[in-house]
Formats: C-alpha cells, sequence, structure tokens
C-alpha cells in the first residue's frame, strides 16, 4: 500500500497510508490460499471470516465481501488501520510462514472505505420493543453494544463524558492514523439505528448508575468507559512544568484542536525537544503528534529494546522514518530543573535484559556507572493508563484488585442488568477487542431483557414476531411493557 513521503507527511496531519486501488486489492487477495485451517480466524479477536470476505473480494464483489465482513465486525474501516495485524490475524496467516502474510487489515480497510464512499449499511427492519437501554462511554465497545442493542429494537441512548463521541478513536488516535471523517462515518451509523448521543455528560457526576436504572427507567445498562486515567511515576522532577501525559497532549490536539491554536482556543505547551517515556501505540501517537506540532527533536526512551516495545509494528517504522531518535534499553530516572521551574534535561541510566519476567519479556536490568542527561524541554508520559475511579465510588460496582469492574462471563457487573466491557474490564487492550466485548455484553443484555441473542441473527420481523423474537421463542420473552 502507499504512503505519503516521510518528510512530507510529519510535518501535517494528513493520512500517512493511502489505501489500495481496486486492482491492487484484488491482487493482494489472489495471495490467499483459502486455508481449510483458517489460523487466520483463530488469530482475529472477534473471528470475522476473512477467507470468506476475502474470497468474494477476489471475485469483484466488494459489497458482498463488505456483508461477509459486517457479519461480525461493526467497524472495518478503523480496525483494518489500527488492529495490530501481526500480532493477530496476519500474524499466524500461513502464506506469512515463506513470505509477507496476506495484508488482511489492508483489504478489510478497503472494504470498508468502499462502504462508506458508497453509503452502504447493513441496517436490519427494526421492530421496536419497550425497553430502554443506556450506555456508558462512546469508545469501540459502547457503540458496538449499542449498535447491536438498537438492531434488537431497544430505544437506546449514549452518555458520552467528551464533547464528541468516538472514545479513544476520537481523542487518542490521530488523523494521520484515522481520519476524523471515518469515525464520524461509523458514528453517522449509529445515529442511523435512531441511537440518541448525550455528549457532555459524565456519569458519575450528573447522574449514578443506580439512578439511570432506578429513577430514569432504563431497563438494562453497558459501561464501556475505558481506562483513560493516565499514569505517572514518581521520579523526581515529574511535578515540573513541561511534563505531561501522552493522553493529555492527545485530546488536547485531536479532540480540542489545539493544533489550530490560536484559532482554537487551546494552548498547548510542547517545546521544541520532546522526550516522550515508553514504546507502545500511545508513545508512537504522542511523539509523532509533537513532530507535527513543530519539535524540532523528538526522543523515545524505552528501558526495554526494540523487540519488546509494545506499538504496532508499523507505528514504530513510521515513526522512524519521519525522524524520531529512539533511545532504547534506557530508563528515566530523573526530570532536571532548568532552575526556573522547567524541564532541563532527562536523566537516565542504561539497561540491559535480563531473566524473562511474568510477562514472558526480559526484565531490563541497570547498567551500574551508565548514567546519561538527554537534554529537553518536554517530558511526556507514556507509560500506560489506569481505571478513572469516578464510576467506582459513586455506584455499588464491584471492583478487581486493580480498580476495574468486576463481571461474571456474561460480562455483566455486581449490579443487576448492568453490564461492562472493553478497557474498563479487561486494562487497556485494543479496538477489536472493545468492540468485541460490546457485542458480547449486547448478547447477554439481550438474554437478560428476554431478547434474541446475538448468536441469533437479526432476521426480518414476520407477522408474528414479538420483540424480534420468532413464535417459538416467544416464550423466552420477559415482557416489561411500559
Ligand atoms: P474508550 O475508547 O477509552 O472509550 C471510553 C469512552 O468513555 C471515552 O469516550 C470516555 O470519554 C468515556 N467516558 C469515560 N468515563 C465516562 C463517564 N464517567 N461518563 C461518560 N462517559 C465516560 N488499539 C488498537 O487496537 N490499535 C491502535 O493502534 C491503538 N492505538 C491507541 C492509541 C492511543 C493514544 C490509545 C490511548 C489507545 C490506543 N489503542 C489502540 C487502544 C484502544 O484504543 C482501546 O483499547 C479502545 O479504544 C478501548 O475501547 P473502550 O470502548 O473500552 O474505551
Ligand atoms: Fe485482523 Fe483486526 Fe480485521 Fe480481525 S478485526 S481480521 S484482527 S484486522
Ligand atoms: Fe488466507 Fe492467510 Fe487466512 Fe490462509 S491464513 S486463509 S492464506 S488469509
Amino acid at each position: 500500500m502507499s504512503e505519503r513521503a516521510a518528510l512530507e507527511r510529519a510535518r501535517d496531519f494528513g493520512e500517512v497510508a493511502c489505501g489500495y486501488t481496486l486492482e491492487e486489492a484484488a491482487r493482494e487477495s489472489e495471495r490467499c490460499l483459502f486455508c481449510p485451517d483458517q489460523p487466520c480466524v483463530r488469530g482475529c479477536p472477534v473471528g470475522i471470516d476473512i477467507p470468506g470476505f476475502i474470497q468474494k473480494l477476489g471475485e469483484g464483489d466488494v459489497r458482498a465481501a463488505y456483508d461477509v465482513l459486517t457479519g461480525t465486525t461493526l467497524l472495518p474501516s478503523i480496525c483494518g488501520r489500527v488492529c495490530p495485524q501481526e500480532t493477530q490475524c496476519e500474524g499466524v496467516c500461513t502464506v506469512g510462514q515463506t513470505l509477507e502474510p496476506v495484508a488482511i487489515g489492508r483489504l478489510e480497510r478497503f472494504v470498508g472505505d468502499r462502504a462508506i464512499a458508497e453509503g452502504w449499511s447493513t441496517r436490519a427492519e427494526i421492530e421496536p420493543n419497550p425497553f430502554k437501554v443506556a450506555i456508558v462511554g462512546s469508545g469501540p465497545a459502547g457503540m458496538a453494544c449499542a449498535a447491536d442493542m438498537a438492531k434488537a429494537g431497544c430505544a437506546v441512548t449514549v452518555f458520552e463524558a467528551f464533547q464528541q463521541p468516538g472514545g479513544v478513536l476520537r481523542y487518542g488516535i490521530p488523523d494521520f492514523r484515522l481520519p476524523n471523517e471515518v469515525v464520524d462515518a461509523e458514528i453517522a451509523k449509529l445515529t442511523g439505528l435512531g441511537i440518541t448521543f448525550r455528549c457532555n455528560t459524565v456519569i458519575g457526576r450528573l447522574f449514578t448508575i443506580e439512578q439511570l436504572v432506578r429513577e430514569m427507567g432504563f431497563d438494562a445498562v453497558f459501561i464501556g468507559v475505558g481506562a483513560g486515567a493516565p499514569v505517572f511515576t514518581d521520579i523526581p522532577g515529574a511535578s515540573l512544568n513541561g511534563v505531561i501525559s501522552a493522553n493529555e497532549l492527545l485530546t488536547r490536539c485531536n479532540l480540542m484542536r489545539a493544533r489550530e491554536f490560536p484559532e482554537r482556543d487551546t494552548p498547548l505547551g510542547v517545546g521544541r525537544h520532546v522526550a516522550v517515556i515508553g514504546a507502545g501505540n500511545t508513545a508512537m501517537d504522542a511523539m509523532r503528534v509533537s513532530l507535527r506540532l513543530g519539535a524540532e527533536e523528538v526522543l523515545c526512551v524505552y528501558r526495554r529494546s526494540r523487540t519488546e516495545a509494545p506499538a504496532r509494528a508499523e507505528e514504530l517504522h513510521h515513526a522512524e522514518q519521519e525522524g524520531v531518535t529512539f533511545h532504547w534499553l534506557t530508563d528515566p530516572i530523573e526530570i532536571l530543573d532548568d532552575g526556573k521551574r522547567g524541564v532541563r534535561a532527562l536523566r537516565c541510566q542504561r539497561m540491559e535484559l535480563g531473566e524473562a519476567d511474568a510477562s514472558g519479556r526480559r526484565r531490563p536490568v541497570a547498567v551500574p556507572g551508565s548514567e546519561i542527561e538527554l537534554p529537553c524541554d518536554t517530558v511526556v508520559f507514556a507509560i500506560g493508563t489506569s481505571a478513572n475511579p469516578i464510576l467506582g465510588q459513586t455506584a455499588k460496582l464491584r471492583l478487581d484488585g486493580r480498580g476495574y469492574i468486576a463481571v461474571d462471563d456474561d460480562l455483566e457487573t455486581s449490579i443487576d442488568g448492568v453490564f461492562a466491557g472493553g478497557d474498563i474490564v479487561t486494562g487497556a487492550a485494543t479496538v477489536i477487542e472493545a468492540m468485541g466485548a460490546g457485542r458480547r455484553a449486547a448478547a447477554a443484555m439481550k438474554r437478560y431483557l428476554g431478547l434474541a441473542g446475538a448468536d441469533q441473527p437479526y432476521t426480518l420481523p414476520g407477522p408474528d414476531s414479538l420483540f424480534g423474537l420468532a413464535p417459538d421463542q416467544h416464550g423466552h420473552a420477559r415482557v416489561m411493557l411500559a
């Protein structure tokens, strides 16, 4: 897939990867062997019928490929762009044992983009029922749950703390990786299903979860609030001016349009020499955004080696191409003061790799007497996130030992009729895993409400149907007429 030249793209927010043409997509689909054991399907967290959609694409029937894809995923344009394919579907592709694996993500993106351009949808005929469902959080988990519940006929309201829906897809992942128009198109599909979005609404402040159920008349609730609370280490100097979390940097830039300052009223004090601590997707995004905001030098400081870096391979490669300087096996131990409460440098210690730790990765061990100073005026922490405590503090939700919401196998929380999924249950994960959790929770929620489960694909309601259920399923309905 062609990409814009590194030096040109590193100074603007236009998308880096250009996408396949129809001819390129057809050529790539011919590389699929249609393996009978389908390892790629097992590698996809939601089990997309990958050979099935590639076959349709190879036949030139893009619409049919879209229908196969959307039998499982609601966000092909998005997942095709941001999934860590090298550790999921493409990582186990048979072709990849000897050659480059089939570019499953790029093909998926091609089909999803074509659907947006052509205005295709898989909107079913919806038979309304009297159930009201609240979704808290509008990231991929909330979007997926909302879509499935709306298709089942429920009146769905999504409550979102920020001023725009989309979760990390909107506020975290920058436009050069995932253009806002793609997120807008997916949100438009949800509003097309009749879903109502109430933005600027922080649940746990304006209303509690219990109020949604007891006072506001919601029959079921899904919590998909993500894990957006930034994590800092307590190294000396972490409270200096010029020290910022990657989440704040990205939110200000992407959602609040600080990159258009002063036309937009959001300042963002990123300096000329930026050191980013961490090497995951968030770190890559923070580094590449800093370059685009005008930083002359951007450093990546990571205590393990390149092999252990958790970022998608493509993002790491793009950051290297765009001129980020990587300091592998380097552990920050102090942020040095410039004498005016600002940042002068990052003091670090060199590391070497020792034995494997519990995560299976080799543990970094300090090399004595190897301290160095990296001059910089801004330090960005991108070392992970944790659960925002607000819902745990304001609702009687059982949490696990790390502060995430505890759920049973049906993703139901300790409160009857309240489900949860995505990063707020698993900790930071991936877009497709969050979307899968939203769909699993929707299936359980339908069973809870007595509606058809997600394992039964939605079909056009016949004359005898009740709330989308076939006549032989009517006995399962727990009728809650308003
Ligand atoms: P989120 O996407 O976090 O959405 C939660 C939403 O809930 C937010 O909009 C938030 O404002 C809202 N909310 C929070 N609290 C409340 C409240 N009290 N009331 C109302 N609303 C609330 N994954 C990949 O697969 N590929 C990538 O390339 C990738 N890059 C990433 C880059 C960054 C910068 C980050 C931060 C994450 C990245 N991830 C990536 C991870 C992925 O985005 C997440 O795993 C996924 O978005 C989680 O989805 P979610 O729906 O659980 O939560
Ligand atoms: Fe691969 Fe992600 Fe698509 Fe699954 S959703 S097939 S993992 S790109
Ligand atoms: Fe095609 Fe690769 Fe999947 Fe085999 S593993 S069916 S070659 S995509």
